[in-house]
């Protein structure tokens, strides 16, 4: 069994962890929050008192945090992780970051003996609670096979993107395509209103036709053509309406960074802007069709 450290227990790191601990490996933990670190310790963790600490002697160092500049200070900064873990040992950053930290990261990683994995997830709370994340892994092939077992444990489908940064890449780069085939879902739905098409004929239609996609079939933002949807608990996420922001920034930075046009991805990130500004950051994201209507 392996020892293991655990750095950020929210809403996925502590289902996430929960499921390493149920493997039967050792896991050792830490969070700032004293409401997680309880969680970890009635899970059977053990908690110590900083992020470096859970390094100590560990094979494998996985971190859940908020952004990349936490993901930087906990690796890299003042009594960080990277010095505090053993040469040789594995870091899985699953964190939705910017690829240039990513990137800045794994680069310290190797130049101190050590290996780390880029794995952001999708499938929320629910796929962490039951194991059945998807992740998209960036790396080497030596790190991702050292990840894939532990991997494992937390997720069913697991898809080495590339090298250092590409797991990040394919995370913005999905959830760009998302946050824009659901503002399109969403005006087509709002259109149809308009027009007197009944929204149960048009998801019949149009879900057997060329404008199928994810955001209407599974997620539909309407009630009643898709009855697991948030639109049927009157938006309750799912998946907040902040957190696609996030997202949507994190694309068009790197579009910026890159080169690459992104006029649609970038028109996403203000619409969501403003339906988070409007005070429905924590709104499922297919929410935006209120807004577009111009109800609220
Ligand atoms: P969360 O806010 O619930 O959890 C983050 C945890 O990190 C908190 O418990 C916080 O106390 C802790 N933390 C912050 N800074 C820390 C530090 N320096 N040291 C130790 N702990 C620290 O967030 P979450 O929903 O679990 O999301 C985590 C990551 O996963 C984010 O990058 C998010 O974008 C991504 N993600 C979330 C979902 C989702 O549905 N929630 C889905 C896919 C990806």
């Amino acid at each position: 069994m392996a020892q293991i450290g655990f750095i950020g227990l929210g809403n996925m790191g502590g289902p996430m962890m929960r499921n390493l601990l149920k493997a039967g490996h050792s896991v050792r933990v830490f969070d700032l929050s004293d409401a997680a670190r309880q969680m970890a310790a009635t899970a059977g963790a053990q908690v110590v008192d900083t992020a470096s600490a859970t390094a100590q002697d560990a094979d494998v160092v996985v971190s859940m945090l908020p952004a990349g500049e936490h993901v930087k200070a906990v690796y890299l900064g003042k009594d960080g992780v990277m010095a505090a873990a053993p040469k040789g040992c594995l870091f899985i950053d699953s964190s939705t970051i910017d690829v240039a930290s990513a990137r800045d990261v794994a680069a310290a990683a190797e130049a101190n003996g050590q290996m780390l994995v880029d794995a952001p997830v999708s499938g929320g709370v629910g796929g962490a609670e039951a194991g059945t994340l998807t992740f998209m892994v960036g790396g080497s092939d030596a790190a991702f096979t050292k990840a894939l077992p532990f991997l494992e444990l937390m997720g069913k489908t697991i898809v080495h993107a590339g090298g250092a940064g590409t797991g990040q890449a394919a995370k913005i780069c999905n959830n760009m395509l998302l946050g824009i085939s659901m503002i399109g879902t969403c005006e087509a739905f709002a259109l149809a209103e308009k027009l007197g098409l009944d929204a149960q004929k048009l998801f019949d239609i149009s879900s057997k036709s060329s404008g199928q996609n994810w955001s209407m079939t599974t997620y539909c933002p309407v009630p009643g053509p898709v009855p697991t949807s948030p639109a049927n608990r009157d938006y309750q996420p799912g998946f907040a309406a902040a957190m696609m922001l996030k997202d949507l920034k994190l694309a068009v930075e790197a579009a910026a960074k890159s080169g690459a046009s992104v006029p649609l991805g970038s028109q996403a990130s203000q619409l969501y802007a403003l339906y988070a500004g409007s005070g429905h950051a924590g709104t499922d994201f297919s929410g935006i069709i209120n807004m577009l209507r111009g109800d609220k």
